[in-house]
């Protein structure tokens, strides 16, 4: 993988305020899967290449975009894919199951009580037997070998940055930056999830010896994938100003977050702020988003 461009914002706050904020585009790493989903597949499909396996299983709502990012690797890398999604379907397909479907994703409905049971041996034993051998993908993509592929975007990060931030959703690719980093910088995460659960998930996540990070909480707009008219304000405004598309769920909730920290003095003067870019424009709400804007 090439490691992806990372530039500068420039506007009249940020020089008032004497910080620099600097935007790596991870979402421009690859033409189809984009973003830290790849990262956090990069190692999965290797291990699954190594295992033998020619099928990958994986679960997740209908707006998911590990969803998306396992079926448009399988398609590219030669696997076959299938996709256990949460509730029942609904017709047409959306944006994001159309995508898997056109990518030969192999698209199975399960009922909410049966998807919590998701990890139990006795269902994956159930779903062996029903689809034969796979290698299986949590939800999300978060496990040991996606911390690894995110430890790589820590890695293409140099010195001169003092906090690096990044949006959360399971926090595993939030864990494999601070780990990448080792506490050389401060890392800050920017939850699109409701509560603050996540500050406990991700130092499982990372382990005892890691240092220097934290959540901010306070930037979920309701909770995860709800917006308000503030957010798309912002989005808007700076898309315009910075011809850097965001979208609502992740990316927009943590630049929203940073602008406010800014804003209220939450950077020391003269800081080097770097906030990762993780894609999501070509999942469901992303997309949509994207369509009510070119009206
Ligand atoms: C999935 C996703 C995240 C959250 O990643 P986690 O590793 O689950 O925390 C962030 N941004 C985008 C665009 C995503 O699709």
């Amino acid at each position: 993988m090439k490691s992806t461009p990372i530039v500068q914002i420039l506007e009249p706050f940020l020089l008032q305020k004497k910080v620099e904020l600097y935007i790596k585009r991870e979402d421009l790493n690859h033409p189809v899967i984009s973003g830290n989903k790849l990262r956090k597949l990069k190692y999965n499909l290797l291990e699954a290449c190594r295992l033998g396996y020619d099928t990958l299983l994986t679960f997740g709502g209908a707006f998911s975009n590990h969803i998306y990012a396992v079926a448009g690797a399988g398609s590219e890398f030669g696997f076959k894919t299938i996709g256990l999604i949460r509730g029942e379907e609904h017709r047409p397909l959306n944006h994001t199951l159309s995508f898997a479907r056109e990518r030969g994703m192999e698209l199975h409905y399960i009922d909410r009580n049966s998807y919590r049971k998701k990890q139990e041996v006795d269902f994956l034993k159930g779903l062996e037997h029903r689809f034969g051998p796979f290698y299986l993908l949590p939800e999300g993509g978060t496990n040991e070998l996606a911390i690894e592929g995110c430890k790589e975007m820590a890695e293409e990060i140099d010195e001169s940055f003092h906090f690096v931030c990044c949006p959360v959703g399971t926090g595993g690719t939030l864990a494999g930056i601070i780990r990448g980093l080792g506490g050389r910088k401060k890392v800050i995460g920017f939850s699109s999830l409701k509560g603050d659960f996540l500050t406990n998930e991700v130092s499982a996540l990372v382990g005892e010896f890691y240092e220097n990070w934290n959540i901010e909480n306070d930037y979920h707009f309701g909770g995860y994938a709800k917006i308000k008219p503030e957010l798309i304000n912002f989005i808007l405004d700076f898309e315009q100003k910075h011809q850097i598309p965001l979208e609502p769920i992740y990316t927009g909730k943590m630049l929203y977050g940073i602008y406010d920290l800014i804003g209220k003095g939450g950077f020391p003067t003269n800081s080097k702020i770097l906030a990762l870019h993780t894609g999501g424009l070509q999942g469901n709400l992303g997309f949509s988003f994207r369509k009510s804007l070119q009206r």
